[in-house]
């Protein structure tokens, strides 16, 4: 049998928001027994190493398969708080994810070629996050229109858009860095399509912004909550630039936002906000159109109206480069399993392909044969 590598046994782990002890009494071990597999000191048996990969969904193949030379994520993977719990164990899985994730576009990568990466430097101190989505913007010819295809175009400029849902689960949106390689992950919820397209740029924010924060910083309250609100402020900068959005916004009343929501593919709550950030609304203007909002119960979950006609943040690179592969039959779609041998989640969530497109196809003369009975009738 192949060495099992003990950091995909962490990572397998990791992956599922499991801890050293879950996995230890689930398996009937003690916890320094898996500390030890992880560590490399002592491998588990053929049965132990079968029933981990029974418990944390994770193909036997992908213990043995090393990770890609010079694979390496630099930054951090998430933006999100480090303060609770709950928020560590979500930054662990989606860590786990990326990488998997970015294992499987590496892959693709070598036999396919792909849009390469174009992402401004505007990190400075001194930059605003105003400036760098105009810089944005400028370094990708985009002019001061609305941006409707957000999620092509991101594609075209290298960076890989996948949607994450995790063991039924819905991830937020995080974005990071791997081996020189940018991702947005976003929630799976396709139907939240303003927010999807907000939570778009808001990563975009951060991946043009902030690759040089370590650790340390985002663990700091403070800390995080200034690159939050960068992030948020370039996202709303560059979703609405100031002169195009600005000479729009002459009736200040909710309907006159409605009316704007499917030209500029963005919540009347953060047209609100743009608007005030502007001076075309005072506070007491924008105090008075939220509790307006959340009277109407726009303020909820998918509460506002009009979403339907925004348009979705659509990924295709990982689908048609694969699809490139089959119609050449490179690779036939029911071997990438094999070929990449991840859990299905992560293949969804790379390739968006679900789980049974990638089962061997029935042979074209397999016929159901009318039975005994229709003949009788
Ligand atoms: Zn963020």
């Amino acid at each position: 049998m192949t060495a099992v590598l003990p950091e995909r046994i962490a990572q397998a782990r990791e992956l599922q928001g499991l801890t050293k002890t879950d996995i230890a009494s689930a398996l009937g071990v003690s916890p320094a027994a898996v500390a030890q597999w992880e560590s490399g000191v002592k491998t588990p048996t053929a049965e132990n190493l079968a029933a981990l990969a029974r418990i944390v969904r994770f193909p036997i193949a992908a213990f043995q398969r090393a990770q890609p030379v010079g694979f390496s994520q630099p930054g951090p993977v998430s933006f999100r708080g480090r303060s609770d719990a709950k928020t560590r164990r979500a930054n662990m899985r989606a860590e786990q994810l990326a990488k998997l994730v970015a294992e499987a576009y590496v892959w693709l990568g070598e036999r396919v070629a792909m849009p390469k990466p174009n992402l401004p430097e505007v990190d400075g101190e001194e930059v605003t996050p105003e400036e760098a989505a105009r810089a944005c913007r400028r370094a990708w010819n985009l002019g001061d229109r609305p941006i409707l295809k957000l999620g092509e175009l991101l594609e075209s400029q290298g960076i890989i858009v996948a949607r994450a849902t995790f063991s039924g689960e819905q991830l937020d949106a995080f974005s990071c860095m791997v081996s020189g390689r940018p991702f947005i992950f976003l929630g799976s919820d396709k139907e939240d399509r303003a927010r999807s397209r907000f939570d778009a740029a808001h990563e975009l924010g951060h991946l043009v912004r902030h690759q040089h924060y370590t650790e340390r910083h985002l663990s700091d309250s403070e800390d995080h909550k200034q690159l939050e609100q960068e992030a948020n402020a370039f996202a709303s900068a560059f979703l609405m630039p100031a002169e195009t959005f600005g000479r729009e916004v002459f009736d200040t009343t909710l309907n006159g936002f409605l009316r704007l929501k499917e030209r500029w593919g963005v919540s009347v709550q953060a047209m609100v906000f743009r608007s005030f950030q502007l001076g075309l609304i005072d506070e007491h203007r924008k105090t008075e159109l939220f509790r307006q909002m959340s009277a109407k119960g726009w303020r909820k979950a998918r509460g506002e109206p009009l979403d339907e006609f925004v348009p979705e943040v659509n990924n295709s690179v990982g689908r048609r480069g694969v699809e490139l592969l089959t119609h050449n039959r490179i690779v036939q779609l029911w071997e990438i399993p094999s070929e990449v041998p991840f859990p299905e989640e992560v293949l969804h969530a790379a390739f968006g392909i679900e789980g049974a497109e990638y089962e061997l196809p029935l042979p074209p003369n397999v016929v159901l044969l009318s039975s005994a009975s229709d003949k009788s009738g």
